[in-house]
């Protein structure tokens, strides 16, 4: 039947039929709201890319996941900011690294509310990459690799003219570039008994879902084993499985101060133009005892995040992340959009996608709006 006899409009005349037709609902339960702990007390420092979003002490994230917890949404996950950063790690998989502490007092004072722990390495590592860095030997000096590159009358020195002198120095730069990425790799394989050591430090301090996002191979199948050998059978992991390099993480380096020191994480986050490697990898993962996936980042990414939908049967997870935050803060603030209008439309977008748990700095506020 078409029209005239169909009038798709009819269901939409008032906001009660709107109500009873409406195909996606977004629930508080759906919401997963992210912390970052550093140490100190009494600390509440805000992010400046991420207005809303603070740093905060032991003390103040207890008070942040009691309102957490009275807006209705169920849970949290915790990220650290270490007094300190070295070359293994230390911080995240000591005992009394900054996220155990945040755990065991978060248990204590919030019983109730689901912890999760996001386990990866760059914010413990003085280098700011997700696992341990092995140098691959230079095959030839910084200064060789440039002169490899540039003839003598290419050099910045022959340059006759502002325009040829900035080729040249953007060549070399490059040339500098190369040489280092080609001077390092971040290694897998020593870096999964990091991984596990974290996460068996973390279910320890009361970490109830243990959230690996640090995208190394295998590193799935190494946690489970090292929680499964400590005894912590009944710690369910949520995989960051299909995780991208991406722009969009920009604020969140700031907030948990994990950029990296050099280089990129293109080698080991996946390349934003593949879906079906994507999805090798939430297969890869399901296959190591993944009990959740994660699709990361989220509104860039609302096709992977049905894809997977479609193909898997667990439950699903989306990580709006910091600069998808971000942009719509900006915009709002300078009253381009309307920003709680936005917030629920960009959240919605990602639940009809096919999450069945969202990520997002704005856990709190949307759940304030649905009750
Ligand atoms: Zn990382």
């Amino acid at each position: 039947m078409a029209f005239p006899v169909t009038r798709l409009r009819r269901l939409r005349r008032t906001e009660r039929l709107r109500n009873m037709v409406r195909e996606t609902r977004l629930t508080p339960d759906a919401f997963v709201y992210p912390m970052f702990v550093c140490p100190g007390e009494g600390v509440r420092k805000e992010v400046r890319s991420m207005p809303g979003v603070f740093n905060l002490s032991v003390d103040e994230a207890v008070k942040e996941a009691e309102e957490v917890r009275s807006a209705g949404v169920p849970a949290v996950i915790l990220f650290g900011i270490p007094e300190k950063k070295d070359e293994v790690a230390t911080g995240a998989w000591a005992d009394d690294g900054i996220v155990q502490q945040a755990a065991r007092a978060l248990k204590r004072e919030v019983p109730g509310l689901v912890l999760m722990g996001d386990v990866c390495l760059c914010e413990y590592m003085s280098h700011g990459h997700c696992g341990i860095v092995k140098s691959a030997s230079l095959a030839k000096s910084l200064g060789a690799a440039v002169r490899d590159t540039l003839t003598p009358s290419q050099s910045a020195l022959a340059a006759s003219n502002t325009k040829e002198k900035t080729k040249a120095i953007e060549k070399a730069a490059s040339a500098v570039e190369q040489a280092v990425q080609s001077g390092f790799e971040i290694d897998n394989d020593s870096s999964l008994e990091l991984l596990a050591r974290t996460s068996i430090s973390l279910a320890k301090a009361g970490i109830d879902v243990i959230a690996p996002s640090d995208m190394m191979d295998g590193r799935v199948a190494a946690i489970r084993r090292g929680l499964d050998e400590a005894g912590l059978i009944n710690t369910p992991i949520l995989s960051y499985a299909a995780k991208f390099a991406s722009g969009f993480y920009g604020p969140f380096r700031e907030a948990a101060d994990s950029a990296p020191q050099f280089g990129d994480r293109r080698s080991y986050q996946m390349d934003g133009a593949n879906i079906r490697e994507a999805m090798r990898e939430i297969e890869l993962d399901i296959e190591e005892g993944a009990d959740m996936i994660m699709v990361k980042p989220a509104m860039p990414y609302l096709d992977v995040i049905a894809a997977a939908r479609d193909r898997f049967d667990l439950p699903l997870a989306a990580y709006q992340v910091s600069g998808e935050y971000a942009m719509i803060e900006a915009a709002a603030k300078n009253g381009w959009i309307e920003r709680d209008r936005v917030m629920m439309e960009s959240l919605l977008s990602i639940r009809r996608a096919g999450a069945s748990m969202i990520l997002t700095y704005y856990a709190k506020d949307a759940a304030k709006l649905l009750a």
